[in-house]
């Protein structure tokens, strides 16, 4: 686990995609190292849960129900972090969903949610935010994109096509903050998680029995965010890959 912080260098960090996985272990680690967490997800019951653990464990942990595809949500929920609690330090924008297919399947719907959750909702996060962050003049965009932002894999073209948008627009925001507002894009390899359980193909689903056997534990991911955060403001961490020791490629 991340070395707890001095209170004076709490910060307050809204985590998007919280309720299961790699959001929940993220908020988690940071809660674990002294960070206030707002945890936000559609699943308002597994927020709750997630977030009593992290009170009865010590930490400090607040919801917010968020749906990512509704941009004035989004304006919200981060307004509403503000107001409680006089600053938004870190946004993890980390919702997203991986509906795999091969294109010839036509699943054209799935297509668009993906765009909507993994590329519009990241948008929508960075629209929210940085009002907030330039006003401060601090603030931290971490985002997970995916090792599927560098490589593209039979049945993940449009997923794929998401992660290469959001490790994108990370490097073009980088270069437009100014040196006070930093981001981060954490890439992951196979990560245990509730990902996988929502695609509908059968031949995407069954490649990913054999493909996820190598998964890591989520809390891997925690850690690097943690770390990220934890740097002094004069160092931007821009990218961290993670990936199982087992995982080639
Ligand atoms: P999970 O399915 O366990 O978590 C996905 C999270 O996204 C859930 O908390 C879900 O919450 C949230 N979410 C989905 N749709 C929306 C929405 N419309 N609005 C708000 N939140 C939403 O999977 P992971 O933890 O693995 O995924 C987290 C991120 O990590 C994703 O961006 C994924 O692409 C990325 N990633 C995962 C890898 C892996 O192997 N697990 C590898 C590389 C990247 P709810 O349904 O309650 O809204």
């Amino acid at each position: 686990m991340t070395e707890r912080i001095d209170t004076t260098e709490r910060k307050i960090v809204l985590v998007t995609g919280a309720s299961s996985g790699i959001g929940e272990a993220v908020a988690r680690e940071l809660a674990g190292a002294g960070h206030h967490v707002v945890l936000a997800a559609r699943r308002e019951d597994r927020l709750e849960q997630v977030a009593a653990d992290i009170t009865r464990a010590g930490g400090s942990a607040s919801t917010a129900a968020l749906d990512v595809t509704d941009a004035g949500s989004c304006v919200r929920v981060v307004d509403e972090v503000v107001a409680r609690h006089g600053r938004l330090d870190v946004l993890v924008a980390n919702s997203g969903v991986m509906l795999l297919s091969p294109m010839t399947s036509l699943l054209a719907q799935e297509w668009d949610r993906m765009v909507d959750v993994n590329v519009k909702g990241v948008l929508h996060g960075i629209a929210a935010a940085l009002p907030h962050f330039l006003r401060q003049g601090s603030g931290h965009f971490v985002t997970t994109a995916s090792i599927g932002a560098h490589e593209v894999v039979p049945t993940a073209a449009v997923y794929c096509a998401t992660k290469y948008a959001v490790w994108a627009l990370m490097e073009g925001l980088r270069q437009d903050l100014p040196p006070t507002v930093r981001a981060t894009t954490v890439s992951p390899g196979v990560v245990q998680s509730e990902l996988a359980s929502h695609i509908t193909d059968p031949v995407a689903g069954a490649g990913m029995v054999e493909y996820r056997r190598s998964a890591i534990a989520p809390s891997a991911i925690g850690r690097a965010v943690a770390y990220a955060v934890g740097e002094p403001g004069d160092v931007d961490v821009n990218e961290v890959v993670v990936r199982p020791s087992a995982q080639r490629p």
